[in-house]
C-alpha cells in the first residue's frame, strides 16, 4: 500500500468504533458530516469482546439507513493491542468482580486505554490522509476515567499533532452530554430507525452478557455500564413522553 504520503483530507474522518452505543452514535454523527468515514476498533482482550462482533452488523445497519451514509462509509480495521491485558490488571481484562478502589475509580479502569487507542488511531489516520479523529469519550456521566476528560483529549490531540508533525483534531461529540442526550442525538441523526438499530445491535455490558433483552437493549442489567445505559434510556423515554403530551 503506497498511501504514506496521502495529503490530509478535510472531508474524511476516522471513527474509534467499538460497537457500543456511544461509538455507534459517533459514527452516525461523522457520517452526517464527512464525505468519507473510516472506522477502527481495538481488540485488547476485553471481557466484553462480544462488542467487537457487533461492529460489522452495525456498519451494515447504518449503511441501510441512508444511501448517502452507505456511500460515505469507508474501510474498517481492527487493531490488536493485547499488551494492554499484559500490563494492566483490571476487571475489564480479567475475570474479577467489578468494584471501586480507594481512589474512587472502578477497577474497570484500564490505565491509559484511550491514550493508546488515540495513538494507534492517529498513526493509522496519518497513513490514510485523515486529520479528523472521532471518539465517544464523555466527561458528563463517565465513571471518573481520567482519560475520558476533555482536557486529556485536547492535550493528546496536541501531542499527536506535534509527534507526527500533522494537524490532528479529536472530535468528541458526546463530551458534554449525558446518556439520555446521547439517545436524543441518535434520534436527531437517524430517527427512530437509528435508535432501534442501537438498541438491538450495540453492546454495552461490561460482562459481555447478551442473554436478556431489556427496553434499552441486551445486557446483564446489573453492571455499571448496563445501569448507566438503562438510566439514560429511562430519562430519554420520559422526555419523549413529555414532548408528545
Ligand atoms: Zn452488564
Amino acid at each position: 500500500m503506497n498511501d504514506e504520503l496521502a495529503p490530509q483530507s478535510p472531508a474524511a474522518a476516522l471513527v474509534l468504533f467499538s460497537g457500543g452505543q456511544d461509538s455507534t452514535t459517533c459514527l452516525a454523527w461523522a457520517l452526517s458530516r464527512y464525505e468519507r468515514v473510516e472506522t477502527v476498533g481495538f481488540d485488547y482482550g476485553q471481557r466484553h469482546r462480544v462488542e467487537l462482533t457487533r461492529r460489522a452488523g452495525l456498519r451494515a445497519g447504518l449503511a441501510r439507513l441512508s444511501p448517502s451514509w452507505a456511500e460515505r462509509l469507508g474501510e474498517d480495521r481492527t487493531i490488536s493491542i493485547e499488551a494492554i491485558g499484559a500490563i494492566s490488571e483490571t476487571a475489564l481484562t480479567r475475570d474479577a468482580e467489578i468494584a471501586f478502589a480507594a481512589d474512587g475509580l472502578p477497577n474497570t479502569f484500564v490505565p491509559g486505554r484511550n491514550l493508546l487507542f488515540l495513538t494507534f488511531a492517529a498513526a493509522l489516520a496519518y497513513r490514510r490522509g485523515i486529520a479528523d479523529l472521532v471518539g465517544g469519550m464523555c466527561e458528563t456521566d463517565y465513571s471518573g476515567y481520567p482519560d475520558c476528560r476533555d482536557q486529556t483529549i485536547r492535550a493528546m490531540a496536541q501531542a499527536l499533532s506535534l509527534g507526527m508533525d500533522r494537524g490532528f483534531t479529536v472530535h468528541t461529540p458526546l463530551m458534554w452530554i449525558d446518556k439520555a442526550e446521547t439517545w436524543r442525538l441518535a434520534e436527531s441523526l437517524g430517527g427512530a430507525a437509528l435508535v432501534r438499530l442501537i438498541v438491538e445491535e450495540t453492546h454495552t455490558c461490561y460482562l459481555g452478557e447478551r442473554g436478556r433483552r431489556f427496553d434499552w437493549g441486551y445486557g446483564c442489567g446489573e453492571c455499571p455500564a448496563c445501569k448507566l445505559r438503562a438510566a439514560g434510556w429511562e430519562k430519554y423515554r420520559a422526555g419523549q413522553t413529555r414532548a408528545i403530551a
